[in-house]
């Protein structure tokens, strides 16, 4: 059971710990390796993944979007989200998939938080709030809306998934008027005090929050949402969840709820 992460950079990536603590978990003789592949060379990369070095990759930046047109069939969600974070070689062929989505809706699902009937608001315009945005509104969230720190990529993303593009001066009231808000920009990655929000934005404690980044473990926005007394959920969540819907794909093995808690533990136990 050989499988890797592939980006570049992949040094700071947490997958192969993550992975290493579920094989562990599953009593899976599971190889886990961190592959650092420039883009021009993955196309040879893929190749020999074809060949079987590999039975499957999670895909990191910048290669999301370059390998679901390197890939030789692509599931319907990765098509949607228009990038892929998942390989699966099966008798030399590359199947791309997208489990971004349903790992966030599983992280929000297993903090008590339903995104049904919700009005969400995503912040970001990357691959990331495109997964986010795509499951979202595929789980029957009520209203969507999605801030950028670039308008126009904002506007762009709203187009494709029926969401509404906040502009920056409505954004402290738009903030009142939502139930979920998915953090998923960069802002706060291994800055300890950024903020995604804006000055003036102030967070009601009906809401609950999902940050996806997970370096630092507790953001500013998380810590933010506590001391508001919202729901605060952090990225390594997301990051499990996502990791357990790889596995699932690449070994048909679905885990155990407590699987997830166990893994969680270990990671937040690892970035302390
Ligand atoms: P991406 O495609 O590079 O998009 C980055 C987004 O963040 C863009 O919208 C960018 O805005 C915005 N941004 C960057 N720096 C910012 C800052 N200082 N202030 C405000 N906005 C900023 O990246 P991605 O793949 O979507 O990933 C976004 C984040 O989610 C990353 O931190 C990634 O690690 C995390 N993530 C976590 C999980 C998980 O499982 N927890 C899964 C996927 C991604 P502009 O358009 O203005 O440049």
């Amino acid at each position: 059971m050989r499988y890797a992460v592939v980006g570049d950079p992949v040094a700071h990536s947490a997958s192969p710990s993550l992975f290493l603590a579920l094989g562990r978990e599953l009593g899976l003789p599971l190889e886990y390796r961190a592959e650092q592949v420039t883009a021009a060379e993955l196309p040879g990369f893929l190749e020999r993944v074809r060949a079987g070095a590999y039975q499957g990759l999670s895909v990191t930046l910048p290669h999301k979007e370059t390998v679901l047109h390197l890939a030789d069939t692509a599931s319907v969600v990765a098509r949607a989200v228009g990038a892929a974070n998942t390989l699966v070689q099966r008798e030399g062929r590359l199947e791309a998939d997208n489990t971004d989505g349903v790992g966030l809706l599983r992280a929000l699902a297993s903090q008590g938080v339903n995104v049904e009937g919700a009005r969400v608001l995503v912040l970001g315009a990357g691959g990331a709030a495109r997964a986010a945005l795509q499951a979202t509104r595929d789980a029957g969230a009520r209203a969507l809306y999605v801030f950028n720190r670039t308008p126009e990529r904002a506007e762009r993303l709203a187009a494709a998934f029926g969401a509404v593009a906040v502009p920056l001066a409505e954004l402290p009231r738009l903030l009142q008027d939502v139930d979920v808000l998915v953090q998923a920009s960069a802002a706060g990655l291994s800055r300890p005090t950024e903020t995604p929000l804006p000055e003036g934005c102030v967070l009601h404690p009906r809401l609950s929050v999902l940050d996806m980044v997970y370096q630092p473990l507790q953001t500013q926005l998380l810590r933010d949402a506590r001391a508001s007394g919202a729901r605060a959920v952090d990225g390594l969540w997301m990051l499990v969840h996502q990791a357990l819907a790889q596995c699932q794909l690449w070994t048909g093995i679905e885990a155990a709820p407590g699987v997830a808690i166990a893994l969680h533990a270990a990671l937040q136990q690892e970035a302390a």
